[in-house]
């Protein structure tokens, strides 16, 4: 198609031309009059003055065409389930669901908050929510009602959309007694609970609140609710995610950018063609799955898989099967699963017609090398393409662009800054930017992000700026609190966090709110939590606290107790997702002279590494302790 550098250097230089040719791969109600308003750094506006709507690029513009082409694919394996979706039901689903929003109440910039299993009516939902300007936050299913709680409390929703269980490994996980517990802990209570009942697990309505869809949808069959349209800045979602502080933020989204960055990444990163297949395997919970799952394919005119289930159930062969079965063209997964597929049979990769499959791209966590080698042999030499975003980004930041200018990969790299993205390395300490190849530095991005970014945080526009515009010296550019360096032939190797975000399984966690969560526990004076490195998931969250009354924790079953209800309050308060692997009981802490906590030597000791440099360390016989706790 052309050359990369040419086409990255000119959505730099020539921004707005650039992106203005990319909005015509959108439908406009009214066009926009301002590409990019960067008036007031860091805050972009993108395509200011233009009326758009996202279900209505998603969904309606392709009816002309493909009214009877397949849109969603459900498929639960958790529930021997099966079904295709053409756009012209899609559309009426939605439609149906956008009717019953209405009769609840929901009205443009309204917040719906989604607790939902990976099922259709997820979907539905969602689509819903924007087709009527409402905002919705979906909160991942695996979130305990603590973490729920907190984010009922932040985005205040008008109604919630849930489920009454999820399944894992044909293990049925009820949502509903973790919503109630949520909305009793939340200051905030939601009007309305719209419940879609699978009949897996039993429960009881909250009278005056609960509404059963099946109910509802039966009287909307034939509804007609036609989009709102919406400002281009209009938000269209909220997503919560982790940082350093124990609250998560609400990364808030626009409708115009965001609709934009997800069609022009179709055809230049992913290679989606409308009538394609598009499989990604994240959750409607991550950005993975909003952009990827339910957005960027149905925007691009491509039918989306939608999977309930584990990659190892019936058998490690079921995504390969679902490849051959829906003439699959472009997989999304995490390096994690790939790792979970790698203890199973490498038969089972080449049983099925993978011919229709061009590339899988994986992303959310860093891939080893031994594991894309595994999958690219396994896979027959298919494309394998690792590429590095985050939620605050909505889209890749970096990637082989395959559909401007085949490029090679390189195994344990991410590639090159894509197009929109001005990335450069810089000095933490002095700011300066580091142009040398291999030198590490933080990974920035120089404003205005590009479109699909996030706009703010939700309500607090100064922690927007404080948290990742304020921490280079002198200069006002984001952080991705990513170390990386650059080879010299411009692709990036990431080399982990820069703050104390950790990432288990592709799952984002801040160590901080593992910490409160254990602290809440009455015997626990004190608590430090880290991230140690583990083959299967990339890190695991490590434990280390010290009891209040360490008398009856002399021998290891009271210790081993202990342990236990630590983690019984994380899996309750947070979710299974956030529990450490390990709770450790010590009597210090290491820490500065000045009290800071030194996690750094923790990490490293944890791992077997040398904790390198420990003259500011006020008592060395704390960490003598994790030493000797880890060698059990
Ligand atoms: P999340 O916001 O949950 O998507 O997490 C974003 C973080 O995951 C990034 O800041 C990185 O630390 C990590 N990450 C995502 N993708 C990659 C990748 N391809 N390689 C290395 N790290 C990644």
């Amino acid at each position: 198609m052309g050359n990369f550098a040419d086409f990255h250097a000119r959505s730099i230089q020539d921004r707005d031309a650039f992106w203005a040719e990319q909005a015509q791969l959108v439908d406009w109600k009214v066009k926009p009059q301002q590409i990019c308003d960067y008036s007031k750094p860091p805050f972009a506006k993108w395509f200011v003055g233009g009326e758009t709507n996202l279900c209505h690029n998603a969904v309606d513009r392709h009816l002309a065409e493909r009214a009877d082409q397949p849109a969603l694919i459900f498929v639960s394996t958790e529930t021997d389930h099966e079904k295709t979706y053409t756009y012209r039901e899609l559309h009426a689903e939605v439609q149906r669901m956008a009717a019953i929003l209405q009769d609840l109440g929901v009205v443009k910039g309204d917040r719906v908050l989604i607790y939902m299993p990976m099922i259709a009516e997820a979907a539905f939902a969602m689509l819903a929510c924007v087709r009527l300007g409402a905002v919705h936050s979906v909160v991942f299913g695996g979130f305990a009602s603590h973490s729920l709680a907190t984010r009922i409390e932040d985005a205040s929703p008008k109604v919630i959309i849930s489920a009454d269980a999820g399944s894992r490994g044909g293990k049925v996980v009820a949502y509903k007694p973790l919503l109630d517990e949520a909305i009793a802990l939340s200051a905030h209570k939601p009007a309305k609970v719209l419940m879609v009942d699978r009949h897996l697990a039993d429960f009881t309505p909250a009278a005056g609140r609960d509404v059963d869809y099946a109910t509802e949808r039966a009287k909307h069959m034939d509804a007609l609710v036609p989009c709102v349209w919406v400002e281009s800045t209009h938000p269209s979602y909220t997503l919560y995610t982790s940082g350093t502080t124990g609250k998560p933020k609400g990364v808030q989204r626009d409708t115009g950018g965001y609709t934009v960055a997800l069609a022009a990444s179709m055809p230049y990163v992913f290679e989606g063609k409308p009538g394609g297949t598009f499989f990604c395997t994240s959750d409607i919970g991550w950005v993975v799955g909003h952009s990827y799952i339910i957005y960027g394919p149905l925007i691009g005119g491509m039918a989306t898989i939608l999977y309930e289930g584990l990659p190892i159930r019936p058998d490690g062969g079921i995504w390969w099967r679902l490849v051959e079965r829906y003439k699959v063209n472009v997989m999304f997964s995490a390096p994690t699963a790939i790792r979970v597929l790698k203890k199973q049979d490498p038969a089972l990769l080449t049983k099925y017609d993978l011919s229709s499959l061009q590339a899988l791209f994986l992303a959310g966590e860093p891939l080893d090398e031994p594991t894309a080698k595994w999958i690219s042999e396994g896979l027959n030499g298919k494309a394998i393409i690792d590429n590095y975003w985050q939620t605050e980004t909505g889209w890749p930041i970096l990637s082989i662009c395959n559909g401007v200018e085949k490029a090679p990969s390189k195994f344990g790299s991410p590639g090159k800054a894509i197009y929109g993205y001005n990335v450069k390395l810089v000095d933490d300490q002095t700011g300066e930017e580091l142009t040398g190849a291999n030198q590490k530095g933080v990974l920035t991005i120089d404003g205005p992000l590009p479109p699909g970014n996030l706009q703010t945080i939700w309500g607090d526009d100064e922690r927007f700026v404080k948290t990742y515009w304020k921490t280079v010296p002198g200069k006002l550019v984001y952080s991705t609190f990513d170390w990386a360096v650059r080879d010299e032939d411009g692709y990036f190797f990431i080399l982990g966090r820069t703050d104390d975000v950790i990432n288990v399984a592709g799952h984002r966690l801040g160590t901080r709110e593992i910490e409160e969560s254990i602290s809440s526990h009455p015997n626990i004076a004190e608590v430090a939590v880290v991230g140690v490195a583990d083959p299967l998931k990339g890190q695991v969250a490590m434990a280390f606290a010290i009891a209040k009354d360490t008398s009856g924790l002399t021998d290891a079953t009271a210790r081993l107790k202990l342990e236990g209800e630590v983690m019984k309050v994380v899996d309750t308060q947070l979710g299974a997702v956030a529990r450490p692997s390990r709770v450790f009981f010590v009597t210090a802490l290491p820490k500065t002279r000045s009290g800071k906590l030194l996690r750094r030597a923790i990490q490293a000791v944890a791992e077997g590494r040398d904790p390198g440099d420990l003259t500011t360390m006020d008592d060395p016989a704390a960490l003598q302790q994790i030493v000797e706790q880890i060698k059990g």
